[in-house]
């Protein structure tokens, strides 16, 4: 029996939206407590892995990834 965490036993990317079984596992970026980002989309972002110590060392921008707006990034009024 599994146990249950929350509405959903699968996570997805709030990138790119691939399924993400097990973010331990598949070394991917939690962060806002239940969103997570892909290995592939934490890297691309910035992020960057020790596998050494099994812990992230740079952060992902996770800029424009919170459905409740970015504005605590502070992405507003920057040019690209
Ligand atoms: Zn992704």
């Amino acid at each position: 029996m599994e146990a249950s965490m929350g509405d959903d036993a699968t996570l997805a990317c709030a990138d790119c939206g691939e399924p993400i079984d097990d973010p331990a596992l598949e070394r991917g970026y939690l962060f806002a407590e239940d969103q997570v980002l892909c290995y592939a989309c934490a890297v691309a972002r910035g992020g960057a892995y020790d596998e050494l110590d099994d812990r992230w060392t740079a952060v992902p921008n996770l800029r424009g990834l919170f459905p409740d707006g970015d504005a605590d990034f502070g992405s507003r009024g920057v040019a690209p």
